[in-house]
C-alpha cells in the first residue's frame, strides 16, 4: 500500500509498504479521509515534538511512523475476536490509546496516561496511508464522510468544555461569553462544540483573513481583532497555538480579553518560549488552564455533540490525493495558509 512515513524534521517519504493485517482485536480500515493538521506541519517543520524517536513504552514502536491523527474510512476486514458485522461500516479513528493501569488512567484522565500512545503522533501509525489497523475500541461510527477528520478535533473541543465545567461548577452556560482564537480545523471544531452543544455565546477570530471570513460564512459570530473588548470574556480559548506569521502569540494576547476571574484555556501547541507579565493575571485573578487531547469518557457524549452540529464541515474541505501529499499537503500547509482551512487526503 502507499503510505507516507515521517523519518525526521523535513524528512517525510512516500513509500510502498505491505498492507497491514488486523490481529485478533483489531479492524483493518480502508482509509478514505485523513486531515492535514497544524500539529503535523509543526512536526515536519521543526519536530519531532510528539512523534517518538525511541521505542514507545506501550507499543514498542518508533520512527519511521505514519502520521495523521485525524482520519477514518471503511472497515474492510476484522480480527478473529471482532464481529464480522462491522465490515463495511464507516468509522473515524479514536487515536488515543492508554495503559489502563496508571494513576491517571484510574481516575479517567487517560489523556495524561504515563504511557499514552496516539495514532499518527505517538507510538502508533496513523492515517496517511491507504490502510490502517486499529484496536476495535479505537473506532467511532460516523454517518457523514465529511466528519471523519473532525471527530478528533471535536473531542479536543469537548475536552476544553469538560475541564471548564469541572472547574466552574456551573450547570448552565447560556450566558457564558466565549472567545475562540484561531479558526482552523481545531478552532472551528472547538467553536462548534461551545456554540451548538454547550449553547454558549461564542465569538471567533483568526489573524488569517481567509479563515476569519470562512468562519463568518459558516454562520459563526466573528469579531475583528481591533474590536475585541478587553476584560470581557468568561472564557478565551487559544486554538491557534504557535504561528510563525504572528508577532504576538494568541495565548499572551488572549489574557487581555478574559474577564477578571475568568479563564483562558490553552489547547494550541507552543514549542517556544512566550513572554508575558504575570501581574496581568495576578492583579485580576485571571487563570490559564490547559486542555490536552481528550479523556475516554467524552466519547460517550460525542453522539449528542454531532447531533447538535450546525456548521457545514463539508464546505471546509479541499481534497488532494495521497500521491501528492508532500507538495500539495505539507508544503502548501506551510506556506499558503491563506488558501485553505482543511486539506484532506483522499486515499
Ligand atoms: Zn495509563
Amino acid at each position: 500500500m502507499l503510505a507516507l512515513r515521517f523519518y525526521n524534521k523535513r524528512d517525510v517519504r512516500l513509500e510502498n509498504l505491505p498492507k497491514p493485517e488486523p490481529s485478533e482485536n483489531e479492524v483493518l480500515i480502508k482509509v478514505t479521509q485523513s486531515g492535514i493538521s497544524q500539529t503535523q506541519i509543526n512536526e515536519f517543520i521543526e519536530g519531532p515534538f510528539f512523534i517518538n524517536k525511541d521505542p514507545h513504552p506501550l507499543t514498542g514502536k518508533s520512527i519511521p511512523l505514519i502520521p495523521c491523527q485525524e482520519y477514518g474510512g471503511i472497515i474492510e476486514d476484522v480480527g478473529k475476536k471482532v464481529p464480522k458485522s462491522l465490515i463495511g461500516k464507516q468509522v473515524a479513528v479514536l487515536p488515543l490509546k492508554s495503559c489502563g493501569r496508571c494513576k491517571y488512567c484510574k481516575k479517567g484522565k487517560e489523556n495524561l496516561c504515563e504511557k499514552m500512545a496516539y495514532h499518527g503522533l505517538l507510538g502508533l501509525d496513523g492515517g496517511f496511508a491507504e490502510y490502517s489497523v486499529v484496536h476495535v475500541n479505537n473506532i467511532f461510527p460516523v454517518e457523514k464522510e465529511e466528519l471523519l477528520t473532525f471527530i478528533e478535533p471535536l473531542l479536543v473541543g469537548l475536552n476544553t468544555f469538560d475541564i471548564y465545567r469541572t472547574i466552574s461548577k456551573k450547570k448552565s452556560f447560556k450566558r457564558e461569553k466565549v472567545l475562540i482564537l484561531g479558526a482552523g480545523p481545531v478552532g472551528l471544531s472547538v467553536a462548534s462544540v461551545w456554540k451548538d452543544y454547550v449553547k454558549a455565546d461564542v465569538s471567533i477570530n483568526d489573524i488569517l483573513a481567509f479563515r476569519h471570513k470562512k468562519a463568518k460564512e459558516l454562520g459563526l459570530k466573528t469579531v475583528d481583532k481591533g474590536e475585541i473588548k478587553k476584560n470581557s470574556f468568561d472564557v478565551v480559548i487559544d486554538a491557534a497555538g504557535m504561528d510563525p506569521l504572528s508577532t504576538q502569540s494568541a495565548i499572551v494576547e488572549g489574557i487581555n480579553y478574559i474577564k477578571k476571574g475568568g479563564f483562558l484555556i490553552s489547547v494550541g501547541s507552543y514549542f517556544h518560549p512566550v513572554e508575558f507579565i504575570p501581574a496581568d493575571l495576578t492583579f485580576s485573578e485571571k487563570n490559564i488552564i490547559s486542555s490536552m487531547a481528550y479523556s475516554l469518557k467524552l466519547v460517550n457524549e460525542l453522539p449528542d455533540v454531532i447531533k447538535n452540529l450546525k456548521i457545514n464541515f463539508k464546505s471546509l474541505i479541499q481534497e488532494i490525493p495521497l500521491s501528492k501529499i508532500i507538495e500539495e499537503g505539507y508544503y502548501r500547509a506551510e506556506v499558503e495558509k491563506e488558501s485553505f482551512v482543511r486539506i484532506v487526503v483522499k486515499c
